[in-house]
């Protein structure tokens, strides 16, 4: 019989025992002892805000701290599991347990996005690891494809639906007619969106998780602030009718891709995508990535993008790739040069815009003088009688393929027409090979 390698015992500091926590906390507790590589793991120390707060796993009064200092500072400890959230003070915690010798694992995409330069050198420099799976696309296998598996491609773009929340909401939208504001509300009863929803609302969520796939993907730094963010609030459930007598749908898209001429553009917004493609099929709190290399074409990954249990597996699955390489030199990353950051001006799009005009002859002709004064043909237009009464009517224009500063000028020109009551909405159509 051949006989089985004996794995170390490792201690396990948690920061952090809520949601996530104590899923992963749960797995290592149920799993200790069996015949299952989590056994060998045992958590030492776990931080909290609150003692008195019940939660779904009893770890002991002996474990539960609120001394952080307890799990990353304690000797017993070898692999601190960070899933606080937040920027700070996970940044402190992880990077005084990364100089302290102890592996890191982290779902905080927040930390991972603003940080995550500054951490993973901190890392390097302590000769230990920092895991991060979980903080993009929950349980799905991501990061450790871009880092390990798909090392040899030259990525040409990574496009995602990877907030959950918003996927809900627009799906919902997009299936029942309904309004952004009572879907938000129904998300929030069911516990799918924060009471203060902003973070995955306007895009912020998105941000930070598109720029943790752009550092691996093209080996490049994207700060927030180079990063296009918009939300859905501006969306109505009135586009979801016109996009699909347009055959499209719209989804809440994160994309970094590379421009040969103009460099390296990430983007968050609310995109009309086609129904034939397979991104218009990810309903609900489903999350998905499509990833372009050289040399493997085409990837699709989706699953579940949050979520106690899958998050905990995505943890759980950096922890024992530890475990399974404990003592073992630490690979070096080979560097390589930045990419330039492209500008949102520059971007080129199809453009599906929505107005509200006064119903009467030659409106349309105004609009199109404006977009043809800024060399932005019209690709087709839709036009619906809304308010007889008022003699109003509903135009939605799609345009040719254009680039954004010319469009967002034109925008501003056509606001300014008398016959156009309002610009209701202005939407990016998401550019597919065909
Ligand atoms: P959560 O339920 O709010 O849990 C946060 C935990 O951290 C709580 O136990 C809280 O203590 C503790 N904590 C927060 N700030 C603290 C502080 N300053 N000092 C001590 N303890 C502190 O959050 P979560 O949903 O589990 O998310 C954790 C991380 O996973 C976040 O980075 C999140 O983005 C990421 N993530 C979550 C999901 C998901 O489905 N929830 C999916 C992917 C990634 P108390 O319990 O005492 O308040």
């Amino acid at each position: 019989m051949a006989s089985q390698a004996r794995i170390e015992p490792v201690g396990i500091g948690m920061l952090g025992l809520g949601v996530v926590g104590s899923a992963v906390a749960r797995t290592i507790v149920e799993r200790h002892g069996e015949q299952d590589p989590a056994a060998s793991l045992s958590i030492k120390s776990a931080l909290v805000r609150d003692l008195e707060r019940k939660r779904p796993v009893e770890l002991g009064p002996s474990i539960v701290t609120l001394d952080p200092k307890s799990v990353i500072a304690n000797p017993e400890v070898g692999i601190v599991i960070e899933l606080m959230g937040g920027e700070n003070p996970a940044f402190d915690y992880i990077s005084s347990a990364l100089r302290a010798g102890k592996h890191v694992v982290t779902a905080n995409k927040e930390v991972m996005c603003k940080r995550g330069a500054e951490l993973l050198s901190i890392a390097a420099e302590n000769d230990v690891q920092l895991l991060y799976e979980a903080s993009v696309g929950g349980g799905i296998p991501i990061i450790g494809p871009l880092v390990n598996d798909l090392t040899a491609n030259k990525i040409q773009g990574v496009r995602a639906i990877i907030n959950g929340t918003t996927n809900f909401i627009l799906t919902k939208m997009a299936h029942e007619g309904a309004d952004f504001n009572d879907v938000l509300s129904e998300a929030q009863s069911l516990g799918y969106a924060e009471t203060d929803p902003t973070a995955d609302v306007d895009g912020f969520d998105a941000l930070y998780k598109i720029s943790v796939l752009a550092r691996l993907a093209f080996h490049t730094e994207v700060p927030i602030e180079a990063i296009y963010r918009e939300g859905i609030r501006e969306v109505h459930a009135k586009d979801f009718r016109y996009a699909s007598e347009l055959g499209f749908t719209i989804k809440l898209l994160a994309v970094a891709q590379i421009n040969k001429d103009l460099g390296l553009l990430a983007r968050v917004h609310p995109a009309l995508i086609p129904i034939d493609v397979p991104m218009a099929t990810v309903n609900g709190v489903l999350n998905a990535v499509e990833i372009e290399g050289d040399l493997v074409g085409s990837l699709w990954f989706q699953g579940p993008g949050a979520g106690p249990n899958p998050t905990a597996s995505a943890v759980m699955g950096d922890v024992l790739r530890i475990v399974n390489y404990w003592g073992a030199p630490i690979a070096r990353r080979v560097e390589q040069p930045q990419l330039a950051l492209a500008q949102m001006d520059d971007h080129v799009c199809q453009y599906y815009i929505r107005l509200t005009a006064a119903d009467e002859p030659g409106v349309l002709a105004k609009i199109a003088s404006v977009l043809g004064d800024a060399e932005i043909s019209i690709n087709s237009v839709l036009q619906k009688d809304t308010d007889a009464e008022r003699r109003q009517a509903d135009l939605v224009i799609m345009t040719h393929p254009a680039i954004e500063a010319s469009i967002q000028q034109a925008v501003s020109s056509i606001k300014k027409i008398e016959t156009v009551v309002r610009l209701d909405s202005l939407l990016r159509v998401e550019t597919y090979a065909s």
